[in-house]
């Protein structure tokens, strides 16, 4: 697989240009400073109300409204939550798309699942980092940055490619390497990624440890460090050096253990279940589902989000992790 780096990508190519960042939250914040640090002329587009317009204009950023931002902006960044990408498209950003502009994401889900269809004379482009955006800010301040995706949904200029790559160095991505890929597979991956392993499966595996030990009598708080607070060693493990790495680190007991015990938590039956829920991510049913929440304004999700806040391991790990001087989010 071919991977960019700094010297693939033509910074000059944006310097010609007006960079615009709709949103200043996660990506948005770490997208424009990054960008503008890099030299490069950059307005962030902001509703009137919003609390991080003052951030912005603090930071030494060019803060406007969406609509002006997008008058202003040649290659325009959508970094909104998705699920208002849609309606602040069509009444914002849609009128100011003219010939020639570039409108860019940082995931593919509304321009794969159709939500957002530009019109057929702007570049369409995806630079995904993979990182939240405060790593973005970090690893660009110290040097190093986050490695990223891009891929080209529409090349009316002929230089959507070359743009990306642009926008991925003026963010210190190249630094790290840049991967291109499609709006099909990023979507696809990601979504399959974030529910059956990362924040579905293992959620639902950290549940049942700690239910598991709790209905035969153990302290819950011995459940907690077990089965959720360890995890966090256990994966910084995988993420240095893969399952050999954690293999390695781990005792010999926990090795045998878990290689002989883990399939029989997750076994062909589980695989079966994943199969699925990436048949729906593939025929668009799950993209349909969660399109209709937000119509329905999310009751689905705001009902699972109050039970598993009511859940025992959220109440018990209030109360240990108060206990950990070092955290700032408890
Ligand atoms: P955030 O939730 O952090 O974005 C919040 C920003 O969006 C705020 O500035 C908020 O403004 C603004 N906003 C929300 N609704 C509106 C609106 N209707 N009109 C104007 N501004 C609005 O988003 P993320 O950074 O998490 O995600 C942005 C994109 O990046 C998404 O496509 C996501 O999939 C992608 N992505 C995210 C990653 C992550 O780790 N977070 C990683 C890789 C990609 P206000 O201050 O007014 O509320
Ligand atoms: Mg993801």
């Amino acid at each position: 697989m071919k991977i960019y780096y700094d010297a693939d990508a033509d910074l000059n190519l944006l310097k010609e240009k007006k960079l615009t960042v709709i949103g200043y939250g996660s990506q948005g914040h770490a997208h424009a400073l990054n960008l503008k640090d890099s030299g490069l002329d950059v307005a962030v587009g902001l509703r009137k109300t919003s609390a991080r317009w003052k951030e912005a204009e603090e930071a030494g950023l060019k803060v406007f409204t969406v609509e002006e931002a997008s008058e202003w902006g040649d290659v325009i960044m959508i970094l909104l939550p998705d699920q208002n990408h849609k309606e602040v498209y069509e009444n914002e950003i849609k009128p100011h798309l003219k010939t020639g502009k570039a409108l860019a994401f940082a995931h593919g889900f509304n321009i794969f699942y159709k939500q957002v269809i530009p019109p057929n004379d702007v570049d369409v482009i995806m630079i995904a980092p993979k990182g939240p955006g405060h790593l973005v800010r970090r690893t660009f301040q110290n040097g190093s940055g986050t490695p990223c995706l891009i891929a080209i949904h529409q090349d009316y200029t002929g230089k959507a490619k070359d743009i990306a790559l642009a926008w991925a160095k003026g963010i210190g991505g190249t630094r790290a390497g840049v991967i291109e890929t499609t709006f099909k597979d990023e979507t696809e991956t990601d979504l399959f990624g974030e529910q059956a392993v990362l924040c579905g499966g293992s959620a639902e595996l950290v549940k049942a440890g700690f239910e598991t030990l709790v209905e035969a009598g153990y302290p819950p708080e011995l459940a907690y460090f077990e089965c959720m607070h360890e995890l966090k060693l256990i994966v910084d493990l995988y993420y240095e050096g893969g399952l050999t790495r954690m293999n390695y680190s781990v005792s010999d007991t926990a090795e045998y253990g878990g290689m002989t015990r883990g399939p029989k938590v997750i076994n062909a039956d589980t695989k079966k279940v994943m199969k699925q829920i990436l048949e729906d991510i593939q025929t668009g049913k799950f993209a349909e589902e969660w399109i209709n929440e937000n119509k329905n304004g999310q009751p689905v999700l705001k009902k699972l989000r109050e039970e598993n806040k009511n859940h025992l391991i959220e109440k018990v790990g209030a109360q240990l992790r108060s206990m950990m001087s070092w955290l700032t989010n408890k």
